[in-house]
């Protein structure tokens, strides 16, 4: 069968007046629906470059990507986008925030307001509607965001270190919150991260890359999303026996 998402032989190369900077040597990896994927390697070595390519905000310099089997050109806005800081709007309320997709790509389908409503409703934040970003916890903002970019019904979601900015304690319950969510809502994502533990505990496959320009070095598969609790997943030997073998995958 088909995958969801596929590059093959991505390469790309960022140019300055001055120079050129091989980010990408070579990349070809799959999605399937409902995946779990993560993406973890050395610093700088274009995670979040090969993130945008995905989105669409990049174009490879060779290669190509196809989503459901088409030129992903043709499917942009499948493609939903979490960051390291969550982006919300003072000046918004909390639902003048999570409607704000909405009203960007001027989809006024009642369809999706009630969808909108049954997230709200869901997921707890029917309190906090009219409060303002200000007022929320980081965790909670993180859950805005995530909301926020779910209602537009994207085919995949991709997390750009979407816990590097919180604390020890908030990032646990955060991660823990966000999982549960995407598992209920069934989204395949792809998560970057340098936390080689919130990568296995996580995800159904790892990939790994080498330093820059990166190829694919290694991919992992574990079973632990079976496991509802993450701190659970994290004391199986499965969970400890793969995070040694990426950790020594990355050491040269
Ligand atoms: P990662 O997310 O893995 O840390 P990035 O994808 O951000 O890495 O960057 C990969 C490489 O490309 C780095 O060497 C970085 O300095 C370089 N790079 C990133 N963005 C640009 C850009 N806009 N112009 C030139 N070089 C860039
Ligand atoms: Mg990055």
């Amino acid at each position: 069968m088909a995958h969801l998402l596929e590059l093959k032989d991505i390469a790309l190369n960022y140019h300055t007046l001055k120079d050129e900077t091989k980010a990408i040597e070579n990349i070809s990896l799959f999605v399937d629906s409902k995946e779990f994927i993560s993406i973890v390697g050395p610093s700088g070595c274009g995670k979040t470059t090969l993130l945008s390519i995905i989105a669409g905000i990049l174009s490879p310099s060779t290669g190509t990507i196809l989503l459901d089997g088409s030129p992903l050109s043709e499917n942009k806005n499948k493609i939903g986008y979490m960051f390291q800081r969550d982006h919300l709007f003072e000046w918004r309320t909390v639902l003048e925030n999570v409607k704000l997709g909405l009203e960007i790509t001027h989809n006024k389908d009642p369809a999706n307001k009630e969808y909108l409503d049954e997230l709200i409703e869901k997921y707890g934040l029917k309190d906090f509607v009219n409060k303002y970003p200000h007022h929320l916890s980081g965790g909670m903002r993180q859950r805005v965001a995530l909301i926020r970019t779910l209602v537009l019904r994207p085919e995949i979601l991709l997390l750009d270190e979407p816990f590097g900015a919180l604390d020890y304690q908030t990032r646990k319950t955060v991660i823990q919150d966000v999982s549960s969510i995407i598992a209920r809502e069934e989204k395949t994502s792809i998560l970057v991260t340098h936390d080689l533990g919130e990568a296995v505990s996580l995800s159904d496959r790892i990939i790994v890359l080498s330093k820059r320009p990166s190829i694919v070095k290694a991919t992992f598969k574990t079973n632990l999303r079976k496991i509802a609790s993450i701190e659970e997943r994290k004391r199986t030997d499965e969970y400890k026996i793969t995070v040694d073998k990426i950790w020594e995958e990355l050491q040269d």
